[in-house]
């Protein structure tokens, strides 16, 4: 096809395209870019069987390829400004890392460590004994281990301990908790086999008792993270369980999702159960989150009785399943701010929940002041938080924010446009206005918020 021959050649391109980005970008990226283009007007020019319109001009191509430089430069995985008020939201990274976790991670990533090193003997060590001691003293429980999630911490337990047989569960708590983890698969994947009992909203200690035999390896408690029922509801405790349990010669599970260190009750939220009160009830093993409530790195962890866990480390899953030296680190130092009493100051997750409601209001009147001032259609609001993580399902936390009129653009278009500024913005859209929960936006980031927002209404 004539038209063909009138694109210019990958090199031409390759030249005028440099120019626009300073010489920055790499070579082999720019020719990618350039014949990724040039491939692509091909195809359009064979799709426009006439071929009326004619090639590109050549200051198209170059723009489209500084384009496609310009946003394969860019880091993939980037910063953002998480203004949805969700505290711990799993799909914007969950806990952001305190400063003394983040300081432990860059010192032990940045050279060699003793992670599996006996210092004392000058012999081979073993990495679990980072977290073994503190985490004890925290929860109460005798052993820990901890793992690449609590996903895998209950992988790792179900196929230690329970492969080819059987683990009892509530029907109400054979639940999935999202991200297509669903305890039944779960189990199954893992070799066991599910035995539910009770019905989904009522389950008592004689259900499980029942259905105890032979076969059972685990009775297993599965918190409901991202649900609640409500009305008439009976769970067996915990300690119901554990004696049950004990009775009968078989351990207890507890999968706490989130779990928490600290009481959430003080910040005006219910009771998100404890891990040193399932430990205290007698479950013999207990898994909760790293990045959940207790603000972490990604981590699953798994505290209780000795002989059960060191039947965990010697299960070839855990060799599997293994955390990293920066991971280890980051908790280590995560565990060291509650064992301080400091979490609730250090520990973001713990700083956004417990943030006064003053504060926030007076920084979304700020906020809303300099955008008035600007012309924005926008007022200072109050507004809910939730915790997230799977923790305190339907709890929510009193806010302050600001809610913005989209005007004609409509808030869908404006919610857009701050996903693709830098740093992108996520808000929430109610009422047919953008909200920006100031409780999930850091205090240091509110003047980038401010940048960003009159940027994207005066683009809108
Ligand atoms: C979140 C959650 C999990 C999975 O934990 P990850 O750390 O995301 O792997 C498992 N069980 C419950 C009850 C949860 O809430």
């Amino acid at each position: 096809m004539p038209t063909f021959r009138n694109l210019p050649s990958v090199d031409r391109l390759i030249q005028a395209a440099r120019a626009t980005l300073n010489n920055e970008a790499p070579a082999s990226l720019l020719r990618h870019a350039a014949r990724a283009e040039l491939e692509a007007a091909r195809v359009a020019l064979r799709a426009d069987g006439d071929a009326s319109a004619g090639p590109p001009a050549l200051e198209t191509l170059t723009e489209r390829v500084r384009a496609r430089v310009a946003a394969a430069l860019q880091p993939s995985l980037r910063p953002l400004i998480n203004a949805s008020g969700v505290i711990i939201q799993t799909n914007l990274g969950r806990a952001p890392l305190s400063q003394a976790a983040l300081q432990a991670m860059a010192r032990v990533g940045a050279g060699y460590s003793n992670l599996e090193y006996d210092l004392a003997s000058g012999e081979r060590g073993s990495r679990h004994v980072h977290l073994e001691a503190l985490l004890a003293r925290l929860s109460g429980a005798e052993a820990a281990i901890a793992v690449n999630n609590n996903a895998a911490a209950i992988y790792l337990v179900l196929g230690a301990l329970a492969a080819g047989r059987e683990v009892v569960v509530s029907r109400g708590q054979a639940v999935e908790i999202g991200g297509g983890f669903r305890i039944p698969d779960v189990l199954r994947a893992s070799g066991a086999s599910l035995v539910e009992v009770g019905t989904t909203n009522r389950t008592y200690a004689h259900d499980y008792a029942a259905a105890v035999g032979a076969q059972t390896a685990l009775l297993m408690r599965v918190h409901s993270s991202n649900f609640r029922l409500l009305g008439f509801v009976h769970e067996t405790s915990v300690a119901e369980l554990a004696a049950l349990g004990q009775a009968r010669g078989v351990p207890v599970l507890d999968d706490l999702g989130s779990g928490t260190l600290l009481p959430t009750a003080p910040y005006g939220l219910a009771a998100e159960p404890m891990v040193q009160e399932s430990v205290a009830s007698g479950a013999d093993l207990v898994a909760f989150s790293g990045d959940k409530l207790l603000g972490g790195p990604q981590a699953g962890l798994i505290v209780g009785r000795r002989a059960l866990v060191e039947r965990l480390r010697r299960h070839p899953l855990a060799r599997a399943l293994r955390v990293d030296k920066t991971t280890i680190a980051g908790l280590e130092a995560t565990l060291r701010s509650y064992e301080r009493g400091q979490a609730h100051v250090e520990i973001p997750v713990w700083q956004m929940i417990s943030a006064p409601l003053a504060g926030l209001h007076a920084r979304a009147d700020a906020l809303a002041s300099r955008l008035v001032a600007a012309g924005v259609s926008a007022e200072p609001v109050a507004c809910q938080s939730a915790v997230g993580g799977g923790s305190l399902p339907g709890e929510t936390l009193p806010s302050a924010g600001v809610a913005i009129h989209p005007g004609s653009v409509g808030a869908p278009q404006l919610a857009a446009l701050l996903r693709t500024s830098e740093p992108a913005v996520i808000g929430r859209i109610n009422e047919g206005r953008l909200l920006l929960d100031l409780r999930t936006v850091f205090p240091a980031d509110d003047e980038a918020l401010a940048v960003c927002l009159l940027a994207a209404l005066v683009k809108g």
